[in-house]
């Protein structure tokens, strides 16, 4: 169904997500109930969504709706059953209803779903972050990644005393004003906005960097001396599909943001507790001034946060002057939802066996692809994966664009006719839970090899 128009503006990294609504998919397998369902949301809904990436405009056809989800499993309305490769976009790490999250989330509402006055709660998940993560001396609950990023940016902003701010190519930060900004087709031009609605003076404080390109990064800095007040980074990328950072890429984003007088912002909505049980900071040692999440930090209910030194941190209302709020913000509920899940994610061997099962996938789904003579490359991160149709893997959103995209779609649609729902664009990492078994993975090969020989 396609009777929106297509997108008005290029939205950048996340419009790729989706460009081109009128490919036609292989096979175009859903069922009449699914079908049914998106022509009603179709006219509720702008493109019959909540949020664009699911209206698989990034690899054609229709989204089975979904009825329910359990371990690694989905089912649609049709009672077709598929294996989860999208995790609700990274929140699932433990799988769809783990028995501890799901108890914990149901006694909690009994006790009254939200109250608006400072709750245990809270402190029982901020703590835990507070532990997980060293670089986070304080933090403050939002409900979302866009809302932890345009706080992270407002608070910089107003520590440092300046407007501009450098964000890299590809990377998502939400989708407020000041992250919807792209240099268009040169690096280091001032950004112009990437959506109709963000004003040209909001976005011309935005530069945009090539990822993982130091020198010009620190050419952006000489050009805007004095005047940056932070750096945005995924220190990992899963918003241009899963991109790693060079060696020593992300420790000379530090150095520069240390000789420039600017902050240094890890957006780890969907790194963090997801590439290693301490986010990306952990990972590669480096120790962000601030921090932002999203994703699993609420186990799959609304909750984001951004945090870091407590000298900034002291910087927000009521202690300090910048300002930012939330009526459902620290939702007891949402919070409950957040603490069981990193609970479990913290006991030993866990979060090891999430990341062995992402990386013994990616290897096999490449080893395969490229044994039936289809150049693949896999990689995993933690629990996020990859499969590029290429040789090699993409350093930055140039190359990841270079890959094979209409290879991408085929197999897309290929995948989910076999059972297996990956997420509906070449530019989104894959996400790996705890449910992820040995019978679940064999099952995405066997659906992968059937795949291949149709692709
Ligand atoms: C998902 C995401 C966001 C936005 O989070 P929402 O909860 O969708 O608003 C921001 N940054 C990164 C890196 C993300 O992956």
């Amino acid at each position: 169904m396609r009777t929106g128009s297509p997108e008005p503006s290029a939205l950048h990294s996340i419009a790729r997500k989706h460009e081109d609504g009128r490919m036609t998919t292989p096979t175009d397998g859903i069922g009449p109930k699914s079908r049914a369902l998106n022509e009603i949301t179709a006219r509720l809904f702008p493109g019959g969504v909540s949020s664009p990436v699911r209206a698989f405009r990034g690899v054609g056809g229709e989204p089975p709706v979904i009825a329910s989800a359990k371990g690694a499993l989905l089912t649609d309305v049709d009672g077709r059953e598929y294996v989860d490769m999208i995790g609700a976009w990274g929140p699932m790490i433990l799988g769809h209803g783990h028995p501890e999250v799901e108890d914990a989330i149901i006694a909690r509402i009994k006790r009254g779903i939200m109250t608006g006055t400072p709750s245990p709660d809270e402190a029982d998940l901020g703590q835990l972050v507070v532990e997980m993560l060293p670089a986070v001396e304080r933090l403050r609950f939002v409900v979302s990644g866009t809302e932890a990023c345009m706080s992270a940016l407002r608070l910089a902003r107003g520590a440092t005393g300046r407007n501009k701010v450098i964000k890299f190519e590809g990377c998502y930060h939400g989708h407020a004003d000041a992250f919807l900004a792209s240099a268009g087709s040169g690096a280091l031009t001032f950004g112009t906005p990437d959506s109709p609605g963000v004003p040209p003076d909001v976005a011309r404080d935005t530069i945009v960097v090539p990822y993982n390109d130091l020198e010009a990064v620190k050419t952006a800095f000489a050009e805007n001396a004095g005047e940056v007040a932070a750096l945005f980074v995924e220190p990992v990328t899963g918003n241009m599909g899963l991109i790693e950072p060079g060696e020593g890429f992300l420790a000379g984003l530090r150095s520069v943001c240390d000789e420039q007088g600017a902050l240094l912002v890890f957006d780890e909505v969907m790194t963090g507790f997801r590439v290693h049980r301490g986010g990306a900071q952990a990972l590669y040692g480096i120790k962000p001034d601030l921090t932002t999440f999203g994703k699993v930090i609420g186990g799959g209910l609304p909750v984001g946060a951004y945090g870091g030194r407590s000298d900034l941190m002291a910087q927000i209302a009521p202690e300090g002057a910048i300002y930012q709020a939330g009526t459902l913000a620290g939702s007891p509920v949402a919070m409950t939802a957040g603490y069981q899940t990193l609970s479990v994610l913290r006991r030993e061997g866990v979060f090891e066996q999430i990341a062995a099962t992402a990386a013994r996938l990616a290897a096999a789904l490449a080893d395969e692809a490229r044994a039936a003579g289809v150049p693949a490359t896999g990689l995993s991160v933690g629990g996020m994966m990859g499969l590029w149709f290429a040789d090699s893997a993409p350093s930055n959103l140039a190359e990841a664009q270079a890959t094979d995209l209409e290879r991408f779609r085929r197999y897309h649609g290929l995948m989910l006719d076999r059972g297996v729902h990956l997420p509906p664009s070449p530019f989104e990492a894959w996400f790996v839970s705890l449910a992820h078994d040995e019978a679940i993975v064999d099952r995405i090969l066997t659906a992968h090899r059937d795949a291949l020989s149709a692709l």
